[in-house]
């Protein structure tokens, strides 16, 4: 009888106080604002350089550059944020909020508006005058580039 006395108050408080759950769906969830939630693309952005396919540790991420396509298995990603830390146009975020649940696994799928442009030809290296530094290797984005420096050979792909 004591133990139902004690209960009493505490039922009466929760009866006219906040709920401690929020009405999620009715209600917008609210996230913290360094919660890691999902990946977003600026398309606009993007060069299909491959970077963060290459880098994504569960291959969630696939750069079609003939199609101008970037898409995302949101299934796959672990939202480590590789992709994000190794683009180079900072064109990727990680943002609050996950992605609405499904019954089957979502591929998203980000398509750029380009203008098509002329084929500007072949790259070609004046041979005569290559140093061999490698810069060029270095800074391409997608990897392209090749260099020997002591078979002092340059190619690329
Ligand atoms: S956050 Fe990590 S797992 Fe997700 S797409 Fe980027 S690299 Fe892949
Ligand atoms: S790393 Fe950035 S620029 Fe390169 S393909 Fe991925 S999103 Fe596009």
């Amino acid at each position: 009888m004591s133990k139902l006395m004690d209960f009493i108050p505490f039922a009466v408080k929760n009866l006219f106080s906040r709920p401690a759950t929020s009405k999620y769906p009715f209600e917008p969830r609210e996230y913290p604002q360094r919660s890691r939630g999902h990946i977003e693309v600026v398309i606009d952005e993007c060069i299909f350089c491959g970077s963060c396919q290459r880098k994504c540790p569960s291959d969630a991420i696939t750069v079609d550059r003939s199609k101008h396509m970037w898409s995302i298995n949101r299934m796959g990603c672990v939202q480590c944020g590789y992709c994000v830390d190794n683009c180079p146009k900072n064109c990727l975020n990680i943002l609050p909020g996950y992605t609405s649940p499904t019954l089957s696994k979502t591929v998203d799928e980000y398509i750029k508006q380009v203008e098509e442009t002329p084929a500007r030809g072949k790259l070609k290296n004046d041979m005569g005058k290559c140093v061999f530094c490698t810069l060029c290797a270095k800074k391409c984005p997608a990897g392209a580039i090749t260099v020997a420096r002591i078979e002092k050979k340059w190619e690329c792909d």
